[in-house]
């Protein structure tokens, strides 16, 4: 098949906002709604989509000066629009709102070049994988220990997954208890993760993993603020044997990971497609863990994440975000499910499978 004409002729942005089904809290923030900002581009009669979890300030960015700039460029050229928009948020700060913008630019982006050439985007970039293993995530700090119970378990005996995480670090002094309560709720043989949200010191974080050191807790995420690559560095030498440290969901550039990299800070490095520049910026990232030697896992979003975690190497596993697989589900037809703990790639349906339905969606429309 050949695309004669790719120029983009569109660029096109909105924003979503989804309440939560009820209050989620952290370790260090509480939250009732969750906001999607969703590109579409077209060229050559085909329209590619791509999206982020941030905020509807991003509108105005990527439907004005993101646009200009790649418009009527070939939308083959990934690398070099991509190159020139990076380049143009330097006077805005890279990381952050300008990188999220920038991610679903170019998530969009792929999945517009694999619908031009109608192909499903993890065969257009090559599969190391057929399916995609996930681990539930949610119990957060807000819910009852009647619903912590019944999300984890859920997850393991419903959907097959061979782990779950939970939100500790709102009240320390109750965390021991509560991961007691997971560790019952999933059985003895299921992986349990626990993530602080950085709402740690490097001391009190090493004597919690002692604490719960006993209900065999594998991972112990962001213990404290991943801009303290150092404080992770100092609890992942004093964890307990067979208890991972992980972070990197705020992972914007290359340099914040090489910098966890480096000591290095994390037993597992977390890559966020939607934050850390999408599939390119996603598969650098991961070509740096491979350099390191070290496993990356997916963060959130995963039907932004189910085809080029078939293609990333060292990949070990996605997250099976509670807010977001809700909103996936409500917002595209074609969205993961689920099967013996794996999402998968649907190979009938070029790009990344998601197709957009607008009435549902537009009801949550912010901007
Ligand atoms: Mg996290």
């Amino acid at each position: 098949m050949s695309v004669r004409d790719a120029a983009i002729r569109r660029v096109t942005a909105r924003a979503f906002e989804v309440p939560t089904d009820q209050p989620e809290a952290d370790g260090t923030l509480s939250w009732d709604k969750t906001t999607m900002v969703l590109v579409e581009i077209e060229a050559g009669g085909a329209t590619g989509l791509g999206y982020t979890y941030a905020d509807a300030s991003l509108v105005p960015l990527i439907a004005g000066k993101l646009a200009t700039i790649a418009k009527e460029r070939d939308a083959f050229d990934i690398t070099g629009i991509d190159e020139a928009l990076w380049r143009s948020v330097r006077n805005l700060g890279r990381s952050g709102l300008a990188a999220t913008a920038i991610s679903a630019i170019d998530i969009a982006l792929w999945d517009l070049k694999a619908k031009l050439l109608d192909l499903p985007l993890a065969k257009l970039l090559g599969r190391r994988r057929e399916r995609a293993r996930i681990y539930g995530s949610g119990g957060f700090t807000s819910y009852s220990d009647e619903t912590l119970r019944r999300q984890l378990a859920d997850w393991v005996e419903k959907d097959g997954c061979r782990w779950v995480k939970m939100k500790i670090g709102s009240e320390p002094e109750d965390d021991p208890r509560r991961v007691e309560v997971a560790r019952r709720a999933i059985g003895a043989d299921a992986g349990l993760f626990v993530d602080a949200n950085g709402a740690l010191t490097a001391q009190r974080a090493v004597a919690f993993a002692e604490q719960i050191a006993a209900q065999r807790v594998a991972w112990f995420e962001e213990p404290v603020t991943s801009d303290d690559a150092e404080g992770l560095a100092f609890v992942r030498s004093h964890a307990p044997t067979g208890m991972e440290i992980a972070a990197g969901e705020y992972g914007y550039t290359l340099d914040d990971f090489v910098r966890l990299l480096e000591r290095p800070s994390v037993d597992v490095l977390q890559i966020d497609v939607t934050r850390a520049g999408g599939i390119s910026g996603f598969l650098q990232a991961a070509a740096l863990c491979d350099a390191r030697h070290i496993d990356l896992s997916g963060h959130c979003a995963p039907a932004a994440h189910r085809h080029v975690a078939c293609a990333a190497p060292r990949f070990r596993h996605l997250e099976w975000f509670h807010d977001h697989v809700r909103i996936e589900h409500m917002f595209f037809d074609g969205a993961p499910q689920p099967k013996d703990g794996t999402i998968a790639p649907d190979p009938s349906a070029p790009g990344l499978g998601l197709r957009l339905k607008e009435r549902d969606a537009e009801r949550f429309r912010v901007g």
